[in-house]
């Protein structure tokens, strides 16, 4: 077993949240490593696809709503440090099949009211503005939209790529191929990791944001943090520039009562990525095939044909099948643990955790340093009982 050079941290995972963290404690003067099975991005992280939502819409929660608002702005900066636009601000869309004053479209109401407080005032677009401005929606069911151009999505698959290639730059040192067995403890005080490769790394603190395989290193959060499946579908349109901002936008439709939301066509693989944000099925991170099944497809046609009918017989070029690492409260899990010292946990990403990666990385590295962190409060380790319930406003539970 082969014993690497020491450094003050030790994160295992790569995705957003490792690598977020790693820039910021970097940025404090630690000494940093990431350590990540394979290559960074890891083909199956959470993180690593071609887009994912970056919103301000939160429903009636402000202080997600302001998350958000601050990683927004972190994530111009981020355009800005890594030279490319992997932030695009393309606008964000909720589209409505019943009025939006009406109690049934509350996730959108209270949306708008959050965003027009903060100085964001939306468009309110009926069945002649949305065809007007977004050709493409079938307004038969959906007469009622509300579009804010502060928003769009993040290339994630890139963006971790080009963060990582960018911590590297400012001295994170970065062990691919490393993957983490076991967690080095001895007496209540965590020293280091094992890897299967068979090296040591010491540290005087360990960081583990390994996504949905957090809980397999840290198992004491396994009542509380499970993996679930969700199948997102790429489809090629005939004719893309129908799909191509400013006429499209990333998109959520009715999100709240059934799930469904998108993205405008993507500017380097040229499709329209479709997903739905609801339950899931309960998957283990290492035990399973991730295949689509035949009957999501038929429900992904269904839902095209009402929505975006120009779709309906799109080729489906590519399927994915991803895990969200739930918390049963649908919050992040950012706390030291509990028992175990130099054991910080950066988990629970819950389906909505990407577009606050710059935000994340600042609570971790207060964490590491014992700092209080403004949103830090509601992601500490906490005891979740069953009747706990999903609080995430734009999920469909
Ligand atoms: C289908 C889907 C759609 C989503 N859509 C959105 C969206 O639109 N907007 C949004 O904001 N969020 C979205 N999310 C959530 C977002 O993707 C996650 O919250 C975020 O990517 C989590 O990042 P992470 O770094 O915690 O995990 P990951 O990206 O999974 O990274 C974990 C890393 O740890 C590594 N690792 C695992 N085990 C080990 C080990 N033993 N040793 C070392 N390294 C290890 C993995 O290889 C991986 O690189 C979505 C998630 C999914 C699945």
């Amino acid at each position: 077993m082969s014993t690497s050079g020491k450094y003050d941290i030790v994160i295992v995972g790569g995705g957003i949240f490792g690598v977020s963290s790693a820039i910021e404690l970097a940025r404090r003067n630690h000494k940093v490593a990431i350590l990540n099975p394979d290559t960074i991005p890891h083909h199956l992280a959470s993180s690593t696809d071609i887009s994912k939502a970056v919103r301000m819409e939160y429903g009636s929660d402000r202080e997600y709503h302001r998350m958000a608002e601050l990683s927004i702005e972190k994530w111009h900066d981020w355009n800005h440090i890594l030279g490319e636009e992997v932030y695009h601000e393309v606008g964000f869309l909720m589209l409505c099949k019943e009025s939006i004053e009406s109690e049934y479209q509350s996730f959108e109401k209270c949306s708008i009211e959050n965003l027009a407080q903060a100085g964001y005032p939306s468009e309110r677009l009926g069945v002649l503005g949305l065809k007007e401005k977004f050709p493409v929606v079938n307004v038969d069911n959906y007469p009622e939209g509300s579009f804010n151009p502060k928003g769009g999505y993040a290339e994630s698959g890139r963006a971790v790529e080009l963060l990582a290639k960018y911590a590297a730059s400012i001295g994170v040192v970065i062990h691919e191929h490393q993957t983490v067995s076991s967690i080095l403890i001895d007496d209540g005080q965590c020293n280091g990791v094992e890897t299967k490769e068979g090296r040591l790394f010491h540290c005087q603190q360990v960081i583990v944001a390994a996504g949905t395989n957090t809980p397999l290193l840290v198992p004491e959060i396994q009542p509380f943090v499970k993996s679930t499946g969700h199948s997102v579908f790429w489809l090629k349109p005939s004719e893309p520039k129908r799909f191509t901002p400013p006429r499209f936008s990333v998109f959520t439709a009715d999100i709240s009562n059934t799930g469904w939301y998108g993205f405008p066509l993507h500017p380097r693989q040229g499709v329209v990525k479709i997903g739905k944000h609801s339950k899931g099925d309960a998957i283990h991170p290492e035990q399973d095939d991730r295949i689509v099944r035949a009957d999501e497809i038929e429900d992904l046609r269904s839902f095209l044909e009402s929505t975006f009918p120009e779709l309906r017989n799109a080729p489906l070029v590519c399927t994915r099948k991803c895990l969200y690492t739930d918390t049963m409260d649908g919050h992040f899990w950012i706390d030291r643990h509990p028992e175990v010292q130099g054991l910080i946990v950066c988990t629970g990403g819950s389906g909505h955790g990407f577009k606050m990666g710059p935000i994340i990385g600042e609570i971790t590295a207060d964490t590491v340093e014992d700092k209080e962190h403004e949103f830090a409060a509601r992601y500490k380790w906490r005891h979740l009982t069953a009747d706990t319930i999903q609080m995430e406003e734009a999920r469909n539970v």
